[in-house]
């Protein structure tokens, strides 16, 4: 007669559902210190950079030392609201008079309460990622068949983070830019960047070949075989037309610049002293020295590359995207959707939540306007 072992190899000889409940409980033996290196080293979620595994594994363990110190549960037995519980004690403020709801939490009692950078508690985006974290674990427990199929984090809703919106340049700002005299190459980008509203390497990457002076266009091409159409506005077609007068003098006198405009191949817009390409950081930097000259959204310089006398701008190519989509929709009230086509976004919502929130000033002129004709 087969006699009882303890030993869990004798529970895979015998018949699996007889012995299910058993089975459980051994798993359940498994510590939530466990279970975080086994999610973290397991992945299931597809998270690619280390970077933010390392921070999932930091807020698990805050998860689980919360769990158990609070309410004498684990991952296993938490329920909705002690994931609801946690996610609300980390908005509380810590620090010298920490919330009630922090003091007998054990991770944040042995760290003396920490708060967020923007404290008091952590900010929206931060909680957002420990939620994330939360997620990404009991995601493990679906993803694994011995694992109970769990997850209170399920109806828990994401943080919303208040979207801020990048610097962007008024249309009184964006003449100053046009009108400065600059070099020739800081006054080409100033027009090119703001009446052709494209994405920072589509500039680096144009070459001479792509623009069409008699049609008028400039061929942007995309990933593939793909390629999008600019029209060029009737300022940018005459800024890249003397741009391209003062590139053949400078050819002349410099034979690197005239090797490269003789092959279609290499004959970039942008080219630099040694007749390559310009590379986008390149562009920003000289979008920043050119508004540097036109005074516009000057500072003083932290970092050493991009300063003059000390001096930088919070202009970039994206800023004179910015720019056209809010002047498009605020000033001249282009309908979104056509908008949203020049900038080449994939979803209307993109361009209204982080180029032109509409101005609620039209929302009521929009109202108050209303007739039946
Ligand atoms: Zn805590």
């Amino acid at each position: 007669m087969k006699t009882a072992s303890p030993a869990q190899s004798s529970l895979f000889d015998s018949a699996p559902a007889l012995f299910l409940d058993r089975f459980e409980e051994l798993r359940m033996e498994l510590s939530d210190q466990q279970l975080i290196a086994e999610a973290i080293e397991t992945n299931h979620a597809g998270v690619r950079k280390d970077r933010t595994l390392d921070r999932y594994r930091d807020h698990l363990v805050h998860y689980s030392q919360y769990l158990g110190s609070v309410f004498g549960v684990g991952f296993y037995t938490a329920r909705r609201k002690h994931v609801r519980m946690f996610m609300n004690h980390l908005a509380k403020p810590g620090g010298p008079k920490p919330h009630e709801s922090r003091l007998q939490c054990a991770w944040c009692k042995t760290r003396g309460y920490p708060d967020g950078r923007s404290g008091p508690g952590w900010s929206p985006s931060y909680r957002k990622s420990y939620l994330a974290a939360i997620k990404f674990l009991y995601l493990h427990f679906l993803a694994e068949e011995d694992l109970p199929d769990l997850n209170p984090a399920a109806l828990e809703q994401s943080p919303k983070v208040p979207i801020k919106l990048g610097y962007t340049p008024s249309s009184e700002d964006v003449k100053k830019l046009l009108e400065c005299p600059g070099t020739p190459k800081g006054r080409l980008l100033a027009h090119w960047l703001f009446y052709a509203p494209s994405r920072r390497q589509t500039f680096s990457d144009a070459r001479w070949r792509d623009i069409d002076f008699e049609q008028a266009t400039w061929r942007v091409m995309g990933k593939g075989d793909k390629f999008d159409i600019f029209d060029l506005a009737p300022p940018l077609s005459r800024a890249l037309r003397l741009y391209r007068q003062w590139q053949l003098l400078e050819a002349q006198r410099n034979e690197a610049i005239r090797d490269a405009l003789a092959d279609p191949e290499t004959a970039y817009v942008l080219l630099t002293r040694n007749g390559r390409k310009t590379p986008p950081q390149t562009i920003s930097k000289m979008a920043k020295w050119h508004a540097v000259k036109a005074g516009v959204g000057v500072r003083k310089s932290e970092g050493t590359n991009d300063t003059v006398g000390g001096l930088t701008s919070r202009v970039s190519p994206h800023a004179y995207r910015r720019a056209w989509a809010t002047i498009a929709l605020n000033e001249k009230e282009l309908p979104i959707d056509v908008v949203s086509e020049v900038l080449k976004h994939s979803d209307i919502a993109t361009t209204r939540r982080h180029y032109a929130p509409t101005k609620s000033e039209r929302a009521r002129a929009a109202l108050v306007g209303m007739r039946l004709t």
